[in-house]
C-alpha cells in the first residue's frame, strides 16, 4: 500500500487527483503517511500522530466522497500541524519541557478550518522550543535533521513542517512565522513557504510567541497547492482580536501563469554582496531575471532602514514573549515542579526546569527592555523604527507590486554551527523579519540549488494581497522545476 499510495502524496495537487479519480482512497494516504513517518523517523521532523483519530477522519472523508459530498480540495488529504496549533484531546508541546502532559481542551481556528474543509490531521512536527529559533536545535525533542542532508538544519522554528513536507511524509503541513520561521525552513528544505497578511489567518489556539508579529501559514510542494491551503485557512475569526474582517479572495482562480502585468522590486539593500553566500545571491538573481524572461518589470527600489531590522525584531520579540511566556507558571498548564515550598519557590522552579536556554535568554531580554529605566531606550524606540520600516514598504509598493530578495543569506548550515552564538543565529533572519514587523504576506519559493541544498526566492507583497504572491510565484513554478527536485530516499535499512 504504501508504495501505490506514495505518488498521491507528493503534493495537494496530486493526493487531490488521485482521490477524486478513485485511483486512491483517503484511509490509503493515511496508512501511507503514517508508514512514511516511521520510515523517515531519524529526521525526528514528527514528533506525535494520532492514528485512531487520522483514521477516523479518513474514513468519514471517504463516506463523503462516496457520495459525491468533498467539502474541499484538502478533503482526505492527511496534513500535520506544528506543535504549537491547539487540538481538542491532544497534547501540544511547543517543543517545550514546560508543557510536558498538557492537554488542549480546544481546538484552535485552523485547526476547526481544516477540519471543515475535510483535512485528515496526522500529527504534529518538531520546532523551536515556543517558536524561537532557526534551527530546530532549541527543541526538547532534539534537532530536526534536514532531508537534503541530515546533517544540516532544516532551518527554523518550523523546521519539522517543512522537513516532512520535503520527505514526502505529507504533502502540506502548518507553520506559524514570526520572523521567517515559515519561508527560512521551506528555503533550507526546497519547498514553498507562505506567510500571510498579519491578521489574514486566525491566531486563535496559537501558542503566542509574540502576538503582533506570529502569523499561521502552510508548507506546500508549490503555491498553487499553498493557494489551495490558504483558502481554507483564511478568513475573519472574531477570537482573534487582530484578525482582519476581510473577504477571502479565489486564491486558485488568481494563479493565471501571467506576470506581465506586474513590476518587481529589487531592493539594493539586499542584493549587496556583503554578508551572503554568491551562491545564493546568484541563484536569486537568476531567479528574479526568469520572472523578467515570463514578463515581468525589474525595477531597482530601496528600503533604506533594512540595516535596523534585526534589531528592531529582537527588541520587539523578546518583550512580547516575556510578556506572553508569564502564563507558564507551574499552575496552570503543564509541567510543575516538585518539592517546592511556596508560590514563588514553585514558579522558579517550574520555569527553571521547564524552558530552554534559548527561551530564558529571550524573556531575559525581554524583560529588560520593558523594565521602567530602559522601555524609552530600547521598546520605545523600536517601536519608532518600526514606523520607519513600514513607511520604507509603503513607498517601495508605490513603484512596485512585488519585492523581491533571498529568503536567507546562506544554505542550511550544519546541525551545531550556529547553536553556541545567538547574535550569528539572529542574524540570519536578516531578509525575513522586516515582513513581520510591517504585517506584509511573503513567500519562499525553490530556486536554482547550490552545492546540492535548496535555495529559497522570497516575494513579499502588499498587505492583503496574496493573491499576487501566489500568482507570481506559481508563474515562476510553471517555467522551472526547482519545486519538484526531491532529496534523498531514507539510507538502506542495514539489517
Ligand atoms: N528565527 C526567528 C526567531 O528566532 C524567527 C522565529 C519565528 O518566526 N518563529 O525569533
Amino acid at each position: 500500500m504504501t508504495t501505490d499510495a506514495a505518488g498521491p502524496l507528493e503534493s495537494v495537487a496530486s493526493a487531490r487527483r488521485a482521490l477524486g479519480e478513485g485511483r486512491v482512497s483517503s484511509a490509503e494516504l493515511v496508512e501511507a503517511a503514517l508508514s512514511r513517518a516511521q520510515e523517515r523517523v531519524a529526521l525526528s521532523a514528527v514528533v506525535g500522530v494520532r492514528p485512531t483519530r487520522a483514521r477516523e477522519a479518513a474514513a468519514a472523508s471517504d463516506a463523503r466522497r462516496a457520495a459525491g459530498e468533498a467539502l474541499s480540495p484538502l478533503d482526505g488529504v492527511p496534513l500535520l500541524l506544528k506543535d504549537n496549533m491547539v487540538v481538542r484531546g491532544e497534547p501540544t508541546t511547543c517543543g517545550s519541557r514546560i508543557l510536558e502532559g498538557f492537554v488542549s481542551p480546544y481546538d484552535a481556528g485552523v485547526v476547526e478550518r481544516l477540519q471543515q474543509g475535510g483535512a485528515v490531521i496526522l500529527g504534529r512536527c518538531n520546532m523551536d522550543e515556543f517558536a524561537m529559533g532557526s534551527s530546530t536545535e532549541n527543541s526538547c525533542f532534539g534537532p530536526a535533521h534536514n532531508p537534503w542532508d541530515p546533517t544540516r538544519s532544516c532551518g527554523g522554528s518550523s523546521g519539522g513542517s517543512a522537513a516532512s513536507v520535503a520527505a514526502g511524509i505529507v504533502p502540506a503541513a502548518l507553520g506559524s512565522d514570526t520572523g521567517g520561521s515559515i519561508r527560512q525552513p521551506a528555503a533550507f528544505c526546497g519547498v514553498t513557504g507562505l506567510k500571510p497578511t498579519y491578521g489574514r489567518v486566525s491566531r486563535w489556539g496559537l501558542v503566542a510567541f509574540a502576538s503582533s508579529l506570529d502569523q499561521i501559514g502552510p508548507l506546500t510542494r508549490s503555491a498553487a497547492d499553498a493557494a489551495d491551503l490558504l483558502a481554507v485557512i483564511a478568513g475573519h475569526d472574531p477570537r482573534d482580536s487582530t484578525s482582519l474582517p476581510e473577504p477571502v479572495p479565489d486564491y486558485a482562480a488568481a494563479l493565471d501563469g501571467d506576470v506581465s502585468g506586474l513590476t518587481i522590486g529589487l531592493p539594493r539593500e539586499c542584493f549587496v554582496e556583503e554578508g551572503v553566500e554568491p551562491g545564493v545571491l546568484a541563484s536569486v538573481r537568476a531567479a528574479v531575471e526568469e520572472l523578467s524572461a515570463a514578463g515581468a518589470k525589474l525595477v531597482e527600489i530601496s528600503l533604506p532602514h533594512t540595516a535596523h531590522a534585526i534589531a528592531t525584531y529582537y527588541l520587539i520579540a523578546t518583550a512580547e514573549a516575556s510578556s506572553n511566556l508569564s502564563r507558564f507558571d507551574g499552575v496552570r498548564y503543564g509541567r510543575r515542579a516538585a518539592g517546592a515550598d511556596d508560590i514563588d519557590e514553585l514558579y522558579r522552579r517550574s520555569r527553571s526546569e521547564g524552558f530552554g536556554a534559548e527561551v530564558k535568554r529571550r524573556i531575559l531580554l525581554g524583560t529588560y527592555v520593558l523594565s521602567a529605566g530602559y522601555y524609552d531606550a530600547y521598546y520605545r524606540r523600536a517601536q519608532q523604527v518600526r514606523t520607519l520600516l513600514r513607511r520604507d514598504f509603503d513607498a517601495a509598493f508605490e513603484r512596485c507590486d512585488l519585492i523581491a530578495t533571498p529568503t536567507t543569506p546562506e544554505l542550511a548550515f550544519p546541525l551545531g554551527e550556529k547553536s553556541g552564538d545567538p547574535v550569528t543565529m539572529y542574524l540570519s533572519d536578516i531578509y525575513t523579519v522586516t515582513a513581520n514587523l510591517v504585517g506584509a504576506p511573503g513567500i519562499s519559493i525553490p530556486c536554482a540549488p547550490v552545492d546540492g541544498m535548496p535555495v529559497g526566492l522570497q516575494l513579499l507583497g502588499r498587505r492583503l494581497d496574496e493573491a499576487t504572491l501566489l500568482r507570481a510565484a506559481d508563474a515562476f513554478q510553471r517555467r522551472t522545476d526547482f519545486h519538484e527536485q526531491r532529496p534523498p530516499g531514507p539510507p538502506e535499512d542495514p539489517t
